[in-house]
């Protein structure tokens, strides 16, 4: 935990890597010098910068893959699982068009709390242009053009891994991909996930929900032209570095079968 002037209750909680999001934001500091992408702060949260990195592609207009995580900051498999995946591939990060919001709730993480420090969880408020958080999120993906959107969270009722596809096209690419995840984790055998048929760990919706109070990112960047969106989720309740791995392997698959096609 960092000793400079940061809040009392986030002094009281315990010292845990896993939820120091400073350590995380300055590993990708590092790692986007390394791989001449840029690094925008978006806003800052009490006291914490949210951070979002450009590859050099997508900072000149080619077409981006979105990689986003740390919405929730109870599910940090998915933060350190990003940064996992951009430590591993800075050669593909200098090479691609890479749009990447890697911890929009640092706060969050840093608490191990869902919401934000305002007690908002901000996968309701991604409509929101005069949010905090989600207004300068808008701004700027705003006119950026992207091929698909990856969201990546945790699901402590999980019982192993599981998408959500939101995606016009006839095909479905979930399948394939949770099949090449599942070596890591086995996919989550529930067929209903939250009110939603499931089927092998793949929930699949080819139009926008309307019943929900505020709109979640994948929904945003759906409506904003991004053609195909991905929310993937590890149980929180298995081991980190499992579902650490699980993440990594999730974005290597959906570059694999997404780019492909
Ligand atoms: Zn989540």
């Amino acid at each position: 935990m960092s000793k400079s002037g940061h809040s009392q209750r986030v002094k009281l909680l315990p010292n845990h890597r896993a939820h120091d999001a400073r350590h995380l934001i300055q590993r990708w500091r590092v790692l986007a010098r390394g791989a001449e992408c840029r690094v925008k702060v978006l806003c800052v949260a009490d006291e914490l910068p949210v951070i979002a990195v450009e590859s050099r592609a997508a900072h000149e207009g080619v077409p981006a893959v979105y990689l986003s995580s740390g919405v929730h900051g109870d599910e940090p498999g998915a933060a350190w699982g990003l940064l996992t995946w951009a430590e591993k591939h800075v050669h593909d990060l200098k090479r691609g068009s890479f749009l990447i919001a890697p911890c929009l709730n640092p706060v969050g993480l840093t608490l191990n709390t869902r919401t934000d420090h305002r007690g908002i969880d901000i996968n309701r408020r991604f409509h929101d242009a005069e949010d905090l958080t989600c207004g300068p999120w808008q701004r700027w993906i705003t006119k950026k053009a992207m091929r698909f959107g990856l969201c990546l969270h945790e699901d402590y009722d999980g019982q192993g891994i599981y998408l959500y596809e939101l995606n016009h096209a006839r095909q479905t690419a979930g399948h394939d991909i949770i099949e090449r995840c599942s070596r890591v984790i086995a996919p989550d055998p529930r067929k209903n996930i939250d009110g939603q048929r499931a089927k092998g760990g793949v929930i699949r919706r080819r139009t926008l929900p309307t019943h929900l109070p505020g709109m979640p990112e994948t929904v945003e960047l759906h409506q904003r032209g991004c053609p195909l969106t991905v929310t993937f989720e590890t149980p929180s309740e298995f081991d980190l570095d499992t579902r650490v791995r699980a993440q990594v392997k999730f974005i290597e698959s959906c570059l694999e079968v997404l780019a492909a096609s």
